[in-house]
């Protein structure tokens, strides 16, 4: 049994691979940095200048990003400690249209974990996509006895969401009812969304819904692991043409293709994607080497010492 807290960690490191229908297709001559995701990890402010979200989601970074208020009507941010609560304005502004909205349908607390680092790019976690400020984590639901605005920072970092579904007999739990199914779909509904990730047996359990058919289902996705929170991924912004994105889904994801996800060969590519996204180290595109040079008011700063 694994503890609720490391169980929400555990999801968000294999949350980091793209799917196999979502891989982005690679930036123009991505490189090889010199700087580890040690180094983007290490930043603690945003790079200045205007919104642009550059390269692709698992290999990309972040310049002038917004930075998501703990706490605001309808929505807390929980791990703030990690600071990961930064992305591009975009996706601070989808995560406050869900807070509210979500307040407004009576659906619960949205608790929100990782948006991206100030400056985007790989995590020393090993975290693989929100590298460009346009992926978020929200919860199914909030933690037991969590209310809006009365978070202690303790629990802050301290709660994770409740699981919705079992990963190995794949029952759900109660958290897996009316409310998150409308809270997906409010997120996948949304025009800013491009695709909304879930746990596979949670996909197909929307497959065989009244709502199956629903046009929203199409940007809902499986991915492994994602049974405590789905990943909402948004569309690359009209201001940032150096964002890569996606392929539009293929189809809306209840076909055979959703079979694989409950195959061996899905178990061993997830084995084989972790083993090999170790050793792979981050690649962002050229365009980011700037993000991390010093800025002018540092090298001030640190002439004068
Ligand atoms: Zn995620």
């Amino acid at each position: 049994m694994v503890a609720p807290a490391l169980a929400w960690l555990a999801a968000l490191l294999v949350a980091t691979n793209p799917p196999p229908e979502a891989i982005a297709k690679p930036a123009a001559a991505p490189v090889m940095l010199p700087a580890s995701a040690r180094e983007w990890g290490a930043q603690q402010t945003r790079a200045p200048g205007e919104p642009r979200a550059i390269g692709g989601f698992s290999a990309g970074c972040l310049q002038g990003a917004a930075t998501l208020p703990p706490t605001g009507p309808g929505y807390e941010v929980l791990h703030l400690g990690r600071n990961r609560n930064h992305g591009h304005p975009a996706l601070v502004e989808f995560v406050r249209r869900l807070g509210k909205g979500a307040r407004r349908a009576h659906l619960g607390l949205v608790v929100v974990g990782d948006l991206s680092q100030p400056r985007g790019g790989p995590t020393p976690s090993g975290h693989r996509s929100h590298q460009t400020g346009l992926d978020v984590d929200v919860g199914y639901a909030a933690p037991p006895g969590v209310r809006a605005g009365q978070l202690s920072a303790v629990d802050r970092e301290r709660l994770s969401p409740p699981v919705a579904i079992d990963l190995t007999t794949h029952k759900t739990t109660a958290v897996w009812g009316p409310h998150a199914v409308s809270l997906v779909a409010m997120a996948a509904s949304d025009p800013a969304v491009d695709r909304v990730f879930v746990n596979p047996a949670l996909k197909r359990l929307l497959c065989e819904a009244p709502t199956g058919k629903a046009p929203w289902q199409a940007r809902v996705r499986p991915w492994w692991a994602h049974h405590d929170h789905f990943h909402v991924r948004l569309k690359c912004p009209a201001d940032s043409p150096a964002c890569t994105p996606q392929d539009p889904p293929a189809g809306d994801g209840c076909g055979p293709g959703l079979e694989w996800w409950f195959t061996g060969d899905s178990t061993a590519t997830r084995t084989r994607r972790k083993e090999t996204g170790e050793k792979a180290g981050p690649k962002v595109p050229a365009a980011c080497a700037v993000l991390l040079a010093p800025e002018p008011s540092q090298l001030v700063r640190a002439a004068a010492k």
